[in-house]
């Protein structure tokens, strides 16, 4: 190229008039076409300066073909639906419960109509949005009243910020956890403006410990389900009767935060222990705090259930207001502790629930009806096997549990130094797809758990797709 022939970009007008954009104008406005043909424009203006680019590549046709290619990418949503065959059920990172069609029927209805979000009907009055859920939680839990806020995370804030603000919290060191994405009890009692007040050790924590520490600057007793760790060995815990009974004695309430707190005993679905919250009720907790799309499997939602003088002291403070739930949420949540009113048919209308106790031999002959698929498109150099595997429930329920099941074991039959690549290389195919599929990479092999693929035709019709870069 000669240097005196300075190749300039096409005019945004002249591509705009381009035959080649008029469909795309047609298609996507023309709003949406002038604004990605000028990003396009921009990123390449200094690769033309600098003369890196051939005339061809600037011509208008080329260049209404990457606006094409552009605007659909740019039309495709950001929230996508994916599989989840990563073996955790309750995966935080892939949006935890999934809802039952109850749920999303009355989500639906919320959406699309006028209700009495906050009206009362009987009497033509201004109404609570909690009132909506009340009778429900007091069935369910025996709680004499619930408040409903954004996730647990919030409950916990709001709670503590009520009923402890400008006093000292007393908790044990073995509780001061931190939970994924920068939730550190420490960290939400000094935002809430408690004065952490620790007691203990981390392994063993007596009765004795809460009671030296109570004072008149005493404010609150905080219980913290362990969630996502476990302490084993020599250990001690005073149980929730006892600290009850304690707290109770100097005129202090006791919070206790259950974290993924179950509604029902799960063993009865020979699923591992986790303690209800009616339970903590039951030994004395005056306020307990919950997830609504942990174990409960339904919406994110922070359940605060307890007395009555309590809860109306929470309602009223100002970041209530702040942190309350949406009318979608509030309908989805309703729905769903309306399924618990039926415990005998929960475990077939609560997603959560029929996942986490699928049988590990159904799972298992599932996946070796789907090995010969996966084995024929990844072709001869990897072993696909119908496995054993472990999951686990997540969303720090049982932190040590595992849940037996059954997967997809890819191996490449490749040499030691390129197993690497070539694991990450099918991780992005299998994320590539229309539906991404997300498994995980263990012991040098990529594991697809099947617990969760229950829409089997969509999962292999888009198998074909697979392009796995060498
Ligand atoms: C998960 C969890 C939280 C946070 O709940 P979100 O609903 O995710 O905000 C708080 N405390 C405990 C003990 C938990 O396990």
């Amino acid at each position: 190229m000669s240097a005196s022939v300075a190749l300039r970009l096409p005019s945004i007008d002249g591509l705009l008039r381009h035959p080649a954009c008029l469909p795309l104008a047609e298609r996507y406005g023309r709003e949406a076409l002038l604004a990605s043909l000028r990003q396009l424009l921009d990123e390449l203006r200094s690769s033309v300066v600098n003369g890196q680019l051939s005339a061809v590549e600037i011509s208008p046709d080329v260049l209404a073909g990457r606006v094409g290619e552009r605007l659909v990418q740019q039309q495709r949503s950001q929230v996508r639906r994916v599989f989840n065959l990563t073996g955790t059920v309750l995966h935080t990172n892939l949006g935890r419960a999934l809802l039952p069609e109850e749920a999303i029927e009355a989500v639906q209805m919320a959406a699309r109509y006028p209700l009495n979000l906050e009206f009362d009907l009987a009497s033509g009055k201004r109404g609570d949005r909690d009132d909506l859920i009340e009778g429900l939680i007091r069935e369910l839990t025996g709680a004499e009243a619930v408040t409903v806020v954004n996730n647990n995370a919030a409950a916990v804030l709001l709670t503590l910020n009520s009923l402890g603000a400008r006093k000292e919290g007393i908790i044990s060191r073995g509780e001061l956890i931190e939970i994924g994405g920068a939730f550190r009890i420490p960290d939400i009692m000094a935002r809430a403006g408690v004065r952490l007040h620790e007691v203990g050790t981390t392994n063993r924590t007596h009765a004795r410990d809460y009671e030296a520490a109570i004072s008149p600057r005493s404010g609150l007793i905080m219980r913290v389900h362990a969630s996502n760790y476990s302490i084993e060995g020599f250990t001690a815990r005073v149980a929730t009767a006892e600290l009850a009974e304690l707290a109770h004695r100097h005129g202090l309430p006791l919070l206790e935060d259950l974290g993924s707190g179950s509604l029902l005993d799960l063993t009865r679905w020979g699923l591992p222990a986790e303690p209800t919250v009616r339970q903590a009720l039951l030994d004395g907790a005056d306020i307990v705090t919950f997830s609504g799309d942990k174990l409960l499997g339904g919406p994110q939602a922070g359940l605060i259930v307890g007395s009555k003088a309590l809860i109306a002291k929470i309602k009223k403070n100002p970041l209530k207001r702040a942190l309350r739930v949406d009318k979608l949420t509030l309908a989805a949540l309703e729905a769903v502790l309306g399924l618990y009113r039926d415990p005998d048919r929960l475990a077939e209308r609560l997603p959560s629930l029929r996942l986490l106790t699928r049988a590990q031999a159904d799972i298992f002959a599932q996946a070796s009806r789907l090995q010969p698929a996966m084995a024929d498109v990844l072709g001869e150099v990897w072993r696909v096997a119908a496995v054993q595997s472990l999951g686990m429930i997540g969303s720090g329920s049982q932190p040590v549990a595992r849940l037996p099941s059954a997967a997809l074991c890819l191996r490449p039959q490749v040499s030691r130094r390129l197993l690497g690549r070539h694991l990450l290389n099918l991780e992005a195919a299998l994320r590539a797809l229309p539906i991404p599929v997300l498994g995980r990479i263990d012991d040098d092999a990529l594991w697809l758990d099947l617990r969760q693929l229950d829409d089997e035709p969509a999962w292999l019709g888009q198998l074909p797709l697979l392009q796995v870069a060498q």
